[in-house]
């Protein structure tokens, strides 16, 4: 692997997105924008975002851990 190559993979992983943001971009315009509105409002909890979404066959944690980490900023998207 060439040193250009080495910078840009790295670089690539810095970038990454999370799962909750590759749910966002699979999501259809209306439903990311509901998702979005979700994650915004703190009455909603991770665990029933999950949730949700689990039942809904994404492939996400249903314990919410990754959507807190998303909400805290402290996920790989970040
Ligand atoms: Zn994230």
């Amino acid at each position: 692997m060439s040193l250009l190559d080495e910078i840009s993979a790295a670089s690539k992983m810095r970038n990454r997105t999370c799962i909750v943001v590759d749910i966002l971009d699979e999501l259809a315009a209306e439903d990311a924008r509901e998702l979005q509105v979700a994650l915004d409002d703190r009455a909603m909890t991770h665990t029933a975002i999950a949730r949700v979404l689990a039942a809904r066959g994404y492939p996400i944690n249903p314990s919410g851990k990754q959507v807190a980490a998303h909400r805290r900023g402290t996920c790989s998207c970040r």
